[in-house]
Order: C-alpha cells, then structure tokens, then sequence
C-alpha cells in the first residue's frame, strides 16, 4: 500500500487523488469481506452465541480513514464538556494515523495526524501555573514515546502542550503499547503509566514546565510476564489494572512508591465466557466504592464485567446488530456513568468494532456507543445505575 501513499503525496490533481483514495479504501473493504469468511472470525462469532446478555448500539462513529492496512481504530477515551455534558466527545486513536475527536453524534471534529497513537486517556483540572486544563495523552508508536496534549474546553479541539518530544528508551520499552492516567489523590500529582509489548512497564510523572508546557519524569518500572496493552488507574483506591493479554488481568498499587506486588483479577482460562486476548479495561464509578470494571474480551466478541469492590466476576455481555451492526474483536473500550445529554442519560459505554458494516455491506473500524442503562439492564440482576456519582471534578 505504501506506494499509493507515495504517489498521492506527490500528485496535484485531487480528482485523481479521490479516485487512489476510493481504490485502496474498497481494496480494504474487500479484504474485510474475505475476513468474514476466516475461520477464526467464524469461531470467535459462535462462541459469542454463548453470551447471553446482548445489547445493541445507539450510536457509531464515523468510520476511521485508514489508507494502509486493515486494522486502525483502537482505543477511545471520553471528554466530559466542563458546562454541557451534550458537547462532550469521543477521542479516538486511529493506530495508523492519530487521534480525532468526535461529538456524541459521531460525527467527527477533529483529526490530528500526530502519529501511530495505539492508547487514550483523559484526566481533568491538570494545574499550570494559575491555569486548570484537561489532558488527553496516547501513547505513540512513530515515536516510541507519549503525546500529551491539552483539550480546548471552549473549541474542543486538541492543542500541543509538551514542552519536548517524549521519546522512551528502546531497550526498556522495545514497543509503546498500552497506556493510561492516573491522578493520585495522596499527592495530587498526575501519572502517566505506559507499557511496551516486551511486558514493562513505565511510571511517568507528568508536572508543569515553563512557558505553560508539561513535561515528565521517570519514576518507577516494573513488568508482567508477557504482553500487556490495556490498563486503567482507579483514581480513588490507588490502583492499576493491567491487562495481560493472553493471561489475565492484573491489579497493581499505582502510587509511584508501589512495589511489585500484584494480585490476579482473573485468569482468562477460569471464567467461561473469557477468551483470550484480553484487550481494553475501563472503570465505571458509582458512588460509595461501588461500580465495575470492564474488560474487552476479544477472541469471543465480548465483555466481562467484574465488581469494583470485591473483584469479583459478575457476567458478560456482547453488543449485537440492531439498527447499527454489532461489534466485534474490541481492542479499546472506555464507560462514563453520567449523564452525556438526551441519548445518554445514563452515560455509555464506547466500543471501538474490528469488524463495522453499514447496512451489511463492510465499512471501515469506527467506534459504538450503547446507553448505560440498556446494558444494566441485561444483566438479572441489574448492574448499578448510578448517573450522580462524579468520579472526576471537571470544572
Ligand atoms: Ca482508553
Ligand atoms: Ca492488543
Ligand atoms: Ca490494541
Ligand atoms: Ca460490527
Ligand atoms: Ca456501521
């Protein structure tokens, strides 16, 4: 594909380029249609069968631009908009090109080509100077590194904020992979924490810098045995998940004096409905410590849900075709229990689809949005309702 890519870098004429663009994404289209016949396509869909709670989405992003490849939407982080929850957005990674933001409806805002971004997140109120700003950061792949980059409260586009490239040693981390935030609320410092496929992981402190940058520093490594991607901090019990894709999900002290000490959340071969790889984590928060944490479980197309307080399993759950297609073999994922304007009184829950079609017909990856409440209450009994509780001040 890399030739196209050449060649429309260099032509003049945009019809022309149209046209190179519309053949090698119907190129991709076609190479999907093969992938519904595949085998493990096929295997991963009947062991989906097995779930039994299903719901369908209520919104889809439009598809990712993707010129090479067939795999490029991957994780997604929510924005709360600080005054109306309806202007909050989706920011996507696309792992081949960058990150873009999208508004609830699914229509894209923003996109910014910074690189092979592969993981998302977002923390609020990050303090520079006499300045509150929000902080979006992905890891990035072109540069073996962390973008960090401060979201425009009023434009809600996304604006550079680091003082100097952030590039990570090679040896230690030999590919970027997975990343997150995490806000300690004992020091109210802010951490990144990001891991490469040889299974390390890093600890970066994130602190303001002149000029109204951000910098970061180095502070703690440790590892898993094999490769990890997705992880989420809980803010509020100091902890960090990490998934661990072909094992299982681990649970880590985030605070930067942590040690190794880890405790196995699950073994992907001991609850039925877990197929390997495990993929994408996110938290959803409701009030007094309750609430869930919920992991992609990406060779059945599904999601497991665990309790927030005990660890323990509670069920599963897949997203099927309705009015939008179902999704299936979710890399990212990410939840917000508040209300996000009319559609989602309760908050959602985001999805990025390996496989998205448009009325049956094979589109590129985009991202699902389902309605908390629909998945709260396919399970018997019903999971938390909480849309009050704000695990994070935004204003
Ligand atoms: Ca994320
Ligand atoms: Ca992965
Ligand atoms: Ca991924
Ligand atoms: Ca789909
Ligand atoms: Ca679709």
């Amino acid at each position: 594909m890399l030739p196209i890519l050449v060649f429309l870098a260099c032509k003049e004429d945009t019809e022309n380029t149209n046209e190179d663009l519309k053949d090698s994404i119907q190129e991709k289209i076609d190479s999907t249609e093969a992938i519904y016949n595949d085998e493990s396509y096929q295997e991963a869909l009947s062991l989906q069968r097995k779930i039994q709670n299903s719901v369908s989405a209520d919104i889809e992003t439009v598809p990712t631009p993707a010129l090479e490849g067939d795999d490029a939407a991957d994780d997604p982080a929510i924005w709360i908009h600080p005054a109306d929850p309806a202007m909050s957005t989706v920011i996507g990674t696309n792992k081949k090109s960058g990150l873009y933001v999208y508004d609830l409806e699914g229509k894209e805002l923003y996109g910014y080509q910074i690189g092979k971004v592969n993981n998302v997140d977002v923390r609020y109120n990050f303090k520079i100077g006499n300045e509150l700003v929000d902080l979006v950061a992905c890891s990035n792949r072109t540069l073996n590194g962390l973008t960090i980059m401060k979201i425009n409260r009023e434009t809600r586009a996304l604006e550079e904020i680091l003082i100097r490239e952030i590039k990570i040693d090679t040896t230690e981390l030999n590919d970027v992979y997975g990343f997150c935030f995490y806000q300690s609320k004992q020091s109210d410092k802010l951490f990144a924490f990001i891991n490469g496929k040889n299974g390390n992981i890093q600890q970066w402190e994130v602190f303001a810098a002149k000029d109204s940058k951000v910098d970061v520093k180095l502070v703690r490594k440790f590892n898993v045995n094999s490769q990890p991607e997705g992880m989420v901090a809980d803010d509020e019990n100091a902890l960090l998940y990490v998934g661990e894709e072909g094992h299982g999900l681990w649970k880590f002290d985030a605070e930067p004096s942590g040690n190794d000490d880890r405790e196995l959340i699950f073994h992907v071969d001991s609850i039925q409905d877990a197929v390997r790889d495990i993929e994408g984590v996110s938290i959803y928060y409701a009030a007094e410590g309750e609430g869930y944490i919920i992991v992609s479980s990406q060779g059945n197309f599904a999601y497991l849900i665990f309790d927030r307080k005990t660890g323990k399993y509670v069920g599963s759950f897949k997203v099927i075709e309705d009015q939008i297609d179902g999704i299936e073999e979710t890399d990212g994922l990410d939840v917000i229990n508040i209300p996000m304007g009319d559609k989602f009184p309760n908050g959602f829950f985001i999805a990025q689809d390996g496989f998205n079609n448009d009325k049956g017909k094979p589109n590129l990856q985009n991202f699902k949005l389902v309605a908390w409440e629909k998945i709260a209450q396919a399970f018997e009994p019903n999971l938390i309702i909480d849309n009050s509780y704000k695990a994070y001040s935004n204003k």
